[in-house]
């Protein structure tokens, strides 16, 4: 028999414990997935306006393809030779700048980013790590850490390598050159070494999806790199979500943002769904963090996880996917401004490629967050059969993140569905 909804609830909380948390006051039983469209158990139809782990598209027949017949004739670990890490490792690498030239595949962003902090160790000797104060980098004991909105409780007392800055803001606190932040990461490289700690690493992703993708001009990131670098850090940056494409202007978020990081983390849509992630960086970082480290991933670029990432850059080189995101991005992006000239919830619109959005603002002047206001958009549009999320510092960010195949007839209907549900809904607190 299968489960109803409400027994599928609580079968969670029974089996899986507390705190496993899912989207909407509705949540969505999902049972088959298209391209960008999923269905609910009881046939619906829905938009699929959030999820970028499916990049080229839900259950990508060529993904599937390649996982098929790679998983009908051979998986195991890396400790045999295969083709397939390194073909794909020559082809990821060939998409970047020359210097990173080598990676270490694993199975998650987490264990990437992991993996990351540990390099920047073993080459500055140093433990002090900075980062923004609304970011998320995963759930190992170390880069849990980094969570400040959701602090963890313990951690074997890693957190002490940590120093925040603010996360940079478009919308409240511009900042068009990038000098502001830069300086706030310079103070904090001071505190890390007054303190004995050291400076290691910047950790930060390059758009800063998950702070709410403020709007700053391609090459922002060049001062504060120069600030690293200068204090004898690396610079990582954390494309887990704004890699691959993302952004419709670059292959990389870094590209765009006018720098070549130390190390580049990746993840989510790597493998469209198949848990891949990876660390690219420079052949002579790879070597000390080898020196130091004794690093085996059993699962880690294993030979079907190799042909399913291999296939999701086929798919994104074959259909011009990257070029296509920058077109209904800033198709999309044009319509809700035109919203907001008819909807003042609407204080800003932001975003490039497919990764964009619209924050609600109960004032325009005050700009106070409309966050339960954007809590009930969210909702609504589930509702209507669109699904997307909410983000950023104060939780009131529209986050619009489909997978890439999205098209701007796709566009429109989510901000005509949009438009009506905010004609409908009064804007309270
Ligand atoms: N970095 C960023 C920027 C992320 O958004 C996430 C996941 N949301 C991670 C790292 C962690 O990746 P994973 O869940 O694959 O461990």
């Amino acid at each position: 028999m299968p489960r109803t909804t409400q027994t599928l609830i609580s079968d969670r909380r029974r089996y899986l414990g507390p705190n496993v948390s899912t989207f909407y006051d509705e949540p969505v039983h999902v049972v088959r997935g298209e391209d960008v469209w999923l269905w609910d158990a009881d046939g619906r139809k829905y938009l699929d306006c959030y999820n970028n782990v499916p990049h080229v598209g839900h259950c990508n027949p060529r993904v599937v393809e390649a996982i098929c017949r790679q998983a009908s004739t051979l998986n195991t670990h890396t400790r045999y030779l295969h083709d397939g890490i390194l073909d794909y490792v020559a082809r990821l690498t060939g998409t970047m700048d020359d210097s990173l030239d080598s990676a270490i595949l694993t199975c998650t962003g987490s264990e990437a980013n992991d993996i990351a902090l540990r390099m920047a160790e073993a080459m500055t000797g140093k433990r002090g790590i900075i980062a923004t104060d609304a970011t998320y980098h995963g759930n190992t004991a170390l880069v849990s850490q980094l969570s400040t909105s959701n602090p963890p409780k313990t951690g074997f007392g890693l957190g002490q390598y940590f120093r925040f800055v603010e996360a940079p803001d478009s919308y409240r606190r511009p900042d068009p050159d990038g000098t502001l932040f830069a300086e706030a990461v310079a103070e904090q490289i001071a505190r890390h070494e007054a303190e004995g700690t050291g400076f290691a690493a910047l950790l930060i992703c390059p758009y800063f999806l998950n702070e709410g993708f403020p709007d700053h001009p391609d090459g922002w990131l060049r001062p504060v790199a120069d600030v690293v670098r200068r204090a004898g850090g690396l610079l990582i940056c954390d494309e887990v979500q704004s890699g691959f494409g993302r952004t419709g202007t670059h292959l990389w978020a870094h590209e765009k943002m006018g720098v070549v990081p130390d190390i580049l983390t990746l993840g989510k849509p790597m493998g469209n769904g198949h848990p891949v992630g990876g660390v690219v960086t420079r052949s002579e970082i790879l070597q000390r963090f080898r020196e130091g480290y004794r690093y085996f991933n059993t699962f880690g670029g294993n030979p079907v996880s190799c042909a399913a990432a291999m296939a999701v850059l086929d798919e994104l080189d074959d259909r011009d996917l990257v070029a296509q995101a920058a077109i209904v991005g800033n198709h999309a992006r044009a319509r809700l401004r035109a919203l907001g000239e008819r909807h003042a919830v609407i204080g800003d619109v932001r975003g490039s490629g497919l990764v964009f959005g619209a924050e609600f603002v109960l004032d325009r002047d005050s700009r106070e967050p409309a966050v339960a206001y954007t809590d009930r958009v969210v909702n609504a549009l589930r509702q209507e059969g669109f699904l997307l999320s909410k983000l950023g510092r104060h939780r009131n960010t529209l986050k619009i993140r489909p997978p890439m195949p999205f098209t701007t007839a796709h566009a429109d209907s989510l901000i005509d569905a949009l438009d009506d549900v905010l004609s409908r809904l009064p804007v309270t607190p």
